[in-house]
């Protein structure tokens, strides 16, 4: 029940009409007992400014910012959290007294996911397919994390050689690679390797696409990791474990950015037992 007290938060995105983080910060709010709202924003392309600016002046608590304007939100905003001004793509707004100040929970929330799923990252060699947005993100966290040695694949080799020198320039002591998707012969030490899917191949509605299929690459992958959480069983994880590896989708990480997102509005500490809750929620409404 709203009334005169209720606080507002709200996802800021263009489409937002499938996203499933309603159920994420409506289920703690009740939870919690927290007089709050989450509803989606749908803004039109050339309205971000606009969009944050009426957000703040509505006295909106928080936003959520995804798709296409986790960049275009940065020069509206007041103040950037270290590891968003990195990662160069903020998903989280929290308000403070003259505007709001920018996170990224995309990173943690892939950790929290992976401590959850038992997935090690230190000392790990990682492959990271794609070199877009999340792929940075996931390329930061596994150079943040400890990882031995790290990949990136990406269709275009330009663009992973742009990430590669950007994450070693960051993080000296790591070793970070690039290669194109022909390359992949390098990679043949049995079971060697985490692979993270970054990229948008595989998402409903074109399940059968995928950036690597040759099966003798998969035999390098002890455990697969597919951001992508529609479908929950992608076609990268099917070839992971039909050559015995392990294989986790993205709805993890998409209730833990969600839930780093709320306790950064609110303060509160989102237990292990709530969380395991509102992922059975998600898993019954993805
Ligand atoms: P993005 O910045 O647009 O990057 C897309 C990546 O996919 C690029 O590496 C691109 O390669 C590659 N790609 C796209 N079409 C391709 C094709 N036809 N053939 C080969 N490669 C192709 O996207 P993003 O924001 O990083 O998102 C990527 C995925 O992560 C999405 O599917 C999204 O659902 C998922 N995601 C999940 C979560 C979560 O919470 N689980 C959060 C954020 C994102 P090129 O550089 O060669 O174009």
């Amino acid at each position: 029940m709203t009334n005169g007290q209720t606080r507002t938060c709200g996802l800021i995105g263009n489409p937002v009409e499938h996203t499933l983080s309603p159920v994420i910060h409506n289920t703690l709010a009740k939870d919690f007992g927290h007089n709050l709202v989450y509803v989606p924003f749908k803004v039109e392309e050339g309205r971000i400014g606009e969009a944050v600016k009426g957000a703040f002046a509505l006295n909106i608590l928080g936003c959520n910012v995804t798709v296409p304007y986790k960049t275009d939100v940065i020069p509206y905003l007041v103040q950037i959290d270290s590891m968003a001004e990195k990662i160069g793509a903020v998903n989280t707004l929290v308000r403070h007294p003259e505007g709001f100040k920018g996170y990224n929970t995309d990173l943690p929330g892939l950790y929290r996911a992976m401590v959850s799923d038992g997935v090690t990252i230190e000392g790990q060699q990682v492959l990271i397919l794609g070199a877009g947005g999340v792929a940075r993100a996931a390329a930061i966290l596994m150079a943040d994390r400890g990882a031995a040695r790290i990949v990136i694949l990406n269709r275009t080799v330009e663009k992973a050689k742009a990430l590669a020198g950007e994450v070693r320039g960051f993080y000296p002591n790591v070793l970070v690679e690039a290669a194109g998707t022909e390359d992949i012969s390098a990679f043949q030490e049995e079971k060697a390797y985490l692979a993270i899917q970054a990229t948008n191949l595989g998402m409903y509605p074109h399940t059968e696409r995928t950036l690597i299929e040759r099966p003798e690459f998969y035999r390098a992958v002890h455990t697969g990791y597919d951001l992508i959480f529609n479908p929950a069983k992608t076609r990268f994880m099917r070839l992971v474990k039909e050559q015995g590896g392990k294989a986790f989708n993205g709805l993890k990480m998409l209730l833990y950015q969600g839930i780093i997102a709320y306790e950064l509005w609110t303060q509160a500490q989102v237990l292990d037992e709530q969380a395991e809750r509102i992922y059975q929620e998600m898993k019954r409404n993805g």
